[in-house]
């Protein structure tokens, strides 16, 4: 079975084609044309690579049940038991402080972690 489009790649060309070609009625469908019969096998392994490898840049702990994991993207729960309870971040400063103040500022973020974040924000930067 052919695997999806990758999420990314998909959204962005479904809003260009939106953006660029509005006399398309399915941008969708267009998209996934171009990705099977359109996009070359380089291509095609280059984007899937960067979509499902990313380079892990944080470290998290979950309180629940006392394990690390990496991610680059804030988690909404923990890999291992399912808890939404991570509250501890190590590892590289600054993109933390970012990836912080976007969970912060997101509002799909849960209410309790929002708290959480600003308050280990504070701590953080002093
Ligand atoms: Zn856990």
């Amino acid at each position: 079975m052919p695997r999806r489009p990758p999420k990314k790649w998909f959204y962005h060309c479904v809003a260009r084609v939106k953006q660029e070609a509005p006399e398309v009625t399915d941008p969708e469908a267009l998209c996934a044309w171009i990705w099977y019969h359109h996009a070359k096998p380089a291509t095609r392994r280059k984007i899937l690579a960067e979509e499902n490898n990313p380079e892990p840049t944080m470290e998290f702990h979950c309180v629940e049940c006392d394990n690390y994991f990496w991610t680059r993207d804030l988690p909404s729960m923990c890999p291992f038991c399912g808890s939404k309870e991570i509250d501890e971040l190590t590892g590289k400063r600054e993109k933390i402080i970012n990836l912080m103040k976007r969970a912060i500022k997101d509002p799909e973020t849960p209410e309790h972690l929002k708290h959480a974040l600003t308050k280990k924000l504070e701590e953080v930067e002093g």
